[in-house]
C-alpha cells in the first residue's frame, strides 16, 4: 500500500511522486518526478525542469534525500526542444508555462521547456546530463503548506494561517470525520486530510476521512485527479453536488461528521441540511425544504455524528454574509457562536545597534545616545571599561588561587589583590564583576545588543475572511441521563 507523500513522504524522493522544487524563498514549483526511461519531450536526458536558475533533469532529482540541494545541469536540448518552445506545443502544464516565461526573457539559446506531468511518463537517460554549477534549487517533500503556496489556483483558496486555526477550532484530529464544501482548489482539503489521518485504525476505531463537495464540474474533475495523483483516494471522498439543494449525504448515507468547514458564498443555505432533525419549513431560506427533502413522512437522515458534539466553521469575506450565517445558526440550535478574523503578519525582528539605547546598558542612567557617532563612541568607552574591570577581576581571582597554593606573584599589577592574596585573604570578584567578565569574555547579552526593532512583511498572503465558529452539542438522551445517574448518584 502506498501512503500519500503528503502523509508520509519517506526519506527520499521517488519516481512518479510529487515533489516541490524551491527555486527561491517564496517561489515553489510542484513537479511529478519522472523516471529516466527514455527521450522525453525533446530532451535526451528525459524530463527536464527549466528555470531561471538553470535546467534540472528529473534524473538528477530522483532518489535523493528530501531537502537536498540540486545543482543545475547542462542539457542536450536538440532542435526539437527549441521548436517546441517557439510553437508552445503541449506546454500546457503550469510549471512549463512558468518556466517558459522565465526562459523567454533569457534570449537566444534559452533551452526548451519540459512538460512534466504525472500522466506523460518518462524517458530513458540516453545521455547523462553534465553537471554545471551555474545555479541550484532545493527539493522538498509535499506538505499542505507548500501545496497551498504552489498549487494551481482555480478559486480563492484558504491559506495556512487561516486553516491551521480553523482545524484547531473545529477539533479536527486523527479519526475525525470532516465535511468540507466547496472543495475549490483543494488547499483546505490537503490540510484537513492530514489533520484527520489516523493510518490504519484498530477495530472499532473510525478511519479519519474528509467528505468534500464541489458543484463546479471542471473544478470537481481537476480535484478528483489531484486526489488520485496525491495518493489520497479513500481519504478524501469528493462528491459533485450543489450542497444548497442536495445536502451532505453520500450515496444516501450519513458521513457522520463531527467537524465541518463551509467555504461557500451562502453558508446559511447549506446549514439546514446540517441538522440532527428535520428543520421546520420556516428554517429553510426559501421557506420550504428543497425538492427531495419535502416529504415529511420520509426519514430524515442527518449527516452529523449522532453521538458526538459537532464543531463548525464558515468562511465569508463580507460582514453581511456573517450576519445571515449567524442568524441561521442561532435559529438552527447552534451555540457558542463567535467570529474571528485572522490578521497574520510575519515580523522580521532584529537588534538596531545604530540607534543603540544606552539606558539599560549604562547601569540605569538615562543617557540615550543622541546620534550614531555618540552611540558608537559611548559603546567603545563602555566596552573598554568592561575589559578593564574584567582584567582586574581576573587578576584578583588569579591572586586568590596563587595564595591558596602558597605561591604569591608580587609582580601582579593588581596590588590589592596581591596584598590580599599574601594575607591569605583574597577577595572574590563581586557579582557585578562576574557579570562584567561574562559580558566581556562572551558576546553581549541580547538586551545589550541594541534596540529591538520589528518590521512587518505586508505581502503575506491571506484571504482575510471572517471565520464564524459554532457548536452543536451532542443530544442528551434519557438513556444517557440514566447512565450518568447510575455512575454519579445524586445525594449519596
Ligand atoms: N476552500 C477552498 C480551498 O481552500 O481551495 C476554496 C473554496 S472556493 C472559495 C468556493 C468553492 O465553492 C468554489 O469552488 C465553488 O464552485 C464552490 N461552491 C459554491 N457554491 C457551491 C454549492 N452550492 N455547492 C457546492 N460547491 C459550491
Amino acid at each position: 500500500v502506498t501512503i500519500s507523500p503528503f502523509l508520509d513522504p519517506g526519506p527520499r524522493t521517488k519516481a512518479h511522486s510529487l515533489a516541490i522544487l524551491q527555486l527561491s524563498r517564496d517561489n515553489l514549483l510542484p513537479v511529478y518526478l519522472q523516471p529516466p526511461t527514455g527521450e522525453h519531450d525533446g530532451y535526451a536526458e528525459g524530463a527536464v525542469v527549466n528555470t531561471r536558475y538553470g535546467s534540472f533533469p528529473h534524473s538528477t532529482m530522483l532518489n535523493v534525500p528530501w531537502g537536498s540541494q540540486i545543482r543545475a545541469s547542462k542539457v542536450d536540448t536538440g532542435s526539437r526542444g527549441r521548436k517546441r518552445k517557439r510553437d508552445g506545443a503541449d506546454d500546457t502544464s503550469r510549471e512549463a508555462t512558468a518556466a517558459a516565461s522565465e526562459k523567454e526573457s533569457e534570449g537566444p539559446g534559452a533551452v526548451a521547456v519540459a512538460t512534466p506531468t504525472k500522466e506523460n511518463g518518462g524517458a530513458p537517460s540516453v545521455k547523462q546530463a553534465v553537471a554545471d554549477s551555474s545555479g541550484f534549487i532545493h527539493i522538498l517533500p509535499p506538505t499542505p503548506e507548500l501545496w497551498t503556496t504552489s498549487l494551481p489556483h482555480r478559486t480563492q483558496v484558504v491559506y495556512t494561517p487561516d486553516y491551521s486555526y480553523i482545524l484547531h477550532r473545529i477539533r479536527a484530529r486523527p479519526g475525525s470525520t470532516l465535511i468540507e464544501a466547496g472543495a475549490g482548489s483543494g488547499s483546505f482539503s490537503h490540510a484537513a486530510v492530514r489533520a484527520v489521518y489516523n493510518g490504519y485504525p484498530s477495530a472499532g476505531q473510525r478511519k479519519g476521512k474528509v467528505f468534500s463537495f464541489e458543484y463546479h464540474e471542471e473544478r470537481y474533475h481537476k480535484m478528483k485527479q489531484e486526489i488520485s495523483d496525491h495518493g489520497l483516494d479513500g481519504l478524501i471522498h469528493l462528491t459533485h453536488r450543489d450542497v444548497y439543494n442536495g445536502g451532505f449525504l453520500v450515496d444516501g448515507r450519513s458521513p457522520q461528521a463531527d467537524a465541518i468547514f463551509l467555504d461557500l458564498p451562502a453558508p446559511w443555505e447549506a446549514l439546514p441540511h446540517l441538522s440532527r432533525r428535520r428543520p421546520p419549513p420556516s428554517l429553510w431560506p426559501s421557506g420550504a425544504p428543497p425538492p427531495g427533502l419535502d416529504d415529511p413522512t420520509k426519514e430524515w437522515i442527518s449527516p452529523l455524528h449522532p453521538r458526538k458534539t459537532v464543531h463548525l466553521c464558515t468562511f465569508s469575506p463580507c460582514i453581511e454574509q456573517v450576519t445571515r450565517t449567524v442568524s441561521a445558526m442561532r435559529r438552527l440550535g447552534w451555540v457558542d457562536i463567535d467570529m474571528v478574523e485572522i490578521a497574520n503578519r510575519r515580523l522580521h525582528a532584529s537588534r538596531d545597534r545604530v540607534g543603540l539605547n544606552l539606558v539599560n546598558f549604562d547601569r540605569g542612567v538615562n543617557n540615550s545616545a543622541k546620534d550614531v557617532e555618540e552611540a558608537v563612541t559611548r559603546l567603545a568607552e563602555i566596552e573598554a571599561r568592561f575589559r578593564e574591570h574584567a582584567a582586574k577581576a581576573r587578576s584578583r581571582a588569579a591572586g586568590a588561587a596563587a595564595a591558596a597554593a602558597g605561591d604569591v606573584d608580587m609582580d601582579s599589577d593588581d596590588e590589592n589583590a596581591g596584598e590580599a592574596a599574601a594575607n591569605g585573604n583574597a577577595p572574590r570578584p563581586t557579582a557585578e564583576e562576574e557579570e562584567e567578565i561574562k559580558i566581556t569574555t562572551n558576546r553581549l547579552p541580547p538586551w545589550m545588543e541594541g534596540r529591538l526593532i520589528t518590521r512587518g512583511e505586508p505581502e503575506i498572503k491571506t484571504h482575510t475572511s471572517y471565520l464564524v465558529f459554532a457548536v452543536l452539542p451532542m443530544e442528551w438522551t434519557e438513556e444517557d441521563e440514566a447512565k450518568a445517574a447510575a455512575k454519579y448518584p445524586v445525594g449519596q
